[in-house]
């Protein structure tokens, strides 16, 4: 891919604030080569790691290692802006699934009354699985150039760590067990983990318990088929090991749960009916 290596100025992407604590967000500052394409955005200029290309539509636009969280890229994707978009022909093969007969309890789970208060599930649920499952088959990245670096450096810190380990064991004569932590085979730095832990925290707390029976389903049907506690482990994996980001995606997941279920509220009903 050639792209242009003249420099713009300087990077003018911000973190989120909560990733660095109320009123303290930070301008990258990085030489940028590219700007933005996202309207919404105001175009600003972007280094090499807070950036991310369409591989649909060949667009450039904002992306944070921290996540898939509000960057453009995101929202291009997910929200049907990209006029080649990808998840599109995933969701409407989804619809076509929900139909079935077979699917009556997870179609009404979805469609009408994922909370028990009669709204439906909020759609970036299955936008972020479908986006997911992208990854996951390789139509999209799925470690994002922009995380690229954060993970290499959690790899050294880990692998020091277990020399370490391994010298102290040998100085003691003791047996080098494998003491890899449970989450390391979880792809922390993927795409596809941030997005189902993403889906899987709107789910919880839109609908107040993690529904992961209703999950997986969901899941399968997008065409992700893994086993049961799948969900389940990439959440405590994230927690673990990288909280920041999980507190991010959970402040988000809350946010988006308020937003819907809002739509059934009695006066807006009343006013709306
Ligand atoms: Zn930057
Ligand atoms: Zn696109
Ligand atoms: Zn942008």
């Amino acid at each position: 891919m050639q792209r242009g290596r003249e420099q713009l100025g300087i990077c003018e992407f911000e973190e989120s604030e909560s990733s660095y604590g109320a009123g303290d967000a930070l301008g990258c500052r990085a030489a940028a080569y590219f700007s933005c394409a996202s309207e919404d955005c105001g175009n600003i200029i972007l280094c090499e790691t807070h950036n991310e290309t369409c591989p649909a539509c060949g667009l450039t636009f904002c992306s944070s290692p921290n996540a898939r969280l509000h960057d453009c890229f995101y929202v291009h994707q997910t929200e049907g802006q990209c006029e080649n978009s990808l998840i599109a022909p995933l969701l409407a093969q989804l619809e076509q699934k929900l139909a079935l007969p077979s699917q009556e309890a997870l179609r009404e789970f979805i469609k009408s009354d994922g909370d028990g208060f009669g709204n439906p599930l909020p759609k970036e649920v299955p936008a972020d699985f479908a986006l997911a499952a992208l990854c996951l088959t390789g139509r999209i990245e799925n470690i994002p150039f922009s995380a690229r670096f954060e993970q290499e450096n959690a790899q050294r810190q880990r692998r020091t760590a277990r020399q370490r380990e391994a010298r102290a064991c040998h100085r003691l004569g003791l047996n080098i067990t494998a003491t890899r932590a449970r989450y390391n085979r979880v792809g922390l730095y993927k795409r596809s983990t941030v997005l189902i832990a993403s889906g899987a925290l709107i789910t919880c707390a839109f609908s107040g318990s993690p529904h992961y029976a209703q999950q997986s389903e969901l899941l399968r049907l997008i065409g992700i088929h893994k086993q049961e506690d799948y969900v389940r482990d990439r959440l405590s994996a994230l927690e673990n090991a990288r909280p920041q980001l999980y507190n991010l995606l959970l402040k988000r997941a809350e946010s988006i749960a308020q937003r819907d279920s809002g739509k059934a509220d009695t006066l807006e009903s009343a006013l709306f009916s």
